[in-house]
């Protein structure tokens, strides 16, 4: 079936008691034994659940995947995926990830035995020469945050092959309507949920989602026993969100290409980074592994022409927050909101610095988005 149809039926129909449409909210915590040695299909809602269990279903379709586990959060999601590793175990990453997934592997994995390179991820060459002996994994976030710089997965996956290294990659930025990292031989993906999948900034939640059968159920057994499933009734809330997937990603494209292009003609603004425009330094790449660019832009402002805290302020209808991915459109300063968890050295070291603003657009009506814009550049 096709994309659109998986997202509205995937894990949907399985309730054969009463036939509903929408799959209903299973609270019990428990389920009781027709006899011993006959255990129900659930036994405990921690090891699995049948809401939980119709999204899973339904986001390893989206993805291709083989099994997904739906976690607690998207950072809950990271920290399963990241138990697949164990002390002695070096991971290459890029500089610029995610602020929280930064400070994950910074400040908690490395304390405990993990070795981490933060590489800069547009080029393959640096990723290779980061290998040596006891690298176990290799990490991706592409587009990246906030820059929207591309990895080249197919690259990174030859690379990992060539050493027997899992890849693993964090596909909130395009959801699996516009890049579907698993085709591309990537092990396990990791989203968090808290964004485009379910898209209404009312559910935080995340999911690890796992190319093979075998790696399926190892993720599965790892979210059982660290405990970091999510909610039945978020899994209910993300069910319905994901439904609308394909058609909410391409009003977020259409808009933020709209608001890109007005961006770059703005002679405050000094650059526009959205992988859609031509002057992409990697468009070509990013034409050849998405379907998509996505809804998520970053640009700078010219401080020698505005004032960045009275441009954000004169704004009426994009929101100053963090988060993305939702039907409303934000907009923040990753250098003192997002990626503030990263240190100074490090949010510098990405180019990530107090001109660049990163926005995600949302599903309102273009013209008032860029009027917006318009008069708070000019305010
Ligand atoms: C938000 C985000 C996360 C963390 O997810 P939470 O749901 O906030 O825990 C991880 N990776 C990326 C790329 C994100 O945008």
């Amino acid at each position: 079936m096709g994309f659109r149809t998986d997202a509205i039926q995937k894990g949907v129909y399985a309730d054969k008691t009463f036939n509903s449409v929408t799959t209903p909210v299973y609270m019990s915590t428990t389920y009781f034994f027709d006899g011993i040695g006959q255990p129900p299909r659930y036994d405990y809602s921690r090891s699995g659940n049948p809401t939980r269990a119709a999204l899973e279903e339904n986001l390893a379709a989206l993805e291709n995947g083989a099994g997904a586990s739906y976690q607690c959060t998207g950072m809950a999601a990271v920290t399963t995926a990241l138990f697949l590793f164990k002390p002695g175990d070096h991971i290459i990453t890029g500089r610029e990830i995610y602020g929280g997934t930064y400070r994950l592997f910074s400040a908690v994995f490395a304390q405990r035995g993990i070795e981490f390179s933060f590489v800069d991820m547009t080029k393959p060459e640096d990723i290779r020469a980061a290998v040596k002996k006891n690298t176990r994994g290799i990490w991706i976030e592409t587009p990246s945050n906030p820059q929207l710089r591309l990895t080249d997965i197919a690259a990174v996956v030859s690379i990992a092959r060539e050493h027997g290294i899992l890849t693993l990659a964090d596909n909130t930025f395009m959801s699996p309507y516009f890049q579907r990292p698993l085709d591309l031989g990537v092990d396990f993906v990791v989203h968090s949920t808290t964004k485009y999948i379910n898209g209404h900034s009312d559910v935080v939640g995340g999911c690890v989602i796992s190319r093979t059968a075998e790696n399926a159920k190892t993720i599965a057994e790892i979210t059982n026993n660290i405990g970091t499933p999510g909610s039945p009734f978020d899994a209910f809330l993300v069910l319905r969100g994901v439904k609308t997937l394909p058609f909410r990603m391409k009003a977020h494209q259409e808009n933020a290409l709209a608001i890109a292009e007005f961006l770059a003609s703005h002679p405050r603004v000094k650059n526009v980074s959205y992988p859609g425009l031509p002057s992409h330094p990697q468009h070509e790449l990013a034409k050849q592994q998405m379907s998509g660019f996505g809804g998520m832009l970053s640009f700078r402002l010219d401080l020698d022409k505005i004032d960045p805290n009275k441009f954000v302020t004169s704004l009426d209808v994009l929101l100053l927050a963090e988060s993305l991915g939702g039907v409303e459109s934000l907009i923040c300063q990753p250098w003192s909101m997002t990626h503030l968890s990263m240190p100074e050295e490090a949010r510098r070291a990405a180019d990530i610095d107090e001109s660049m603003f990163r926005i995600s657009a949302g599903l309102e009506d273009p013209e008032d988005l860029i009027a917006d814009l318009k008069q708070a550049l000019e305010a």
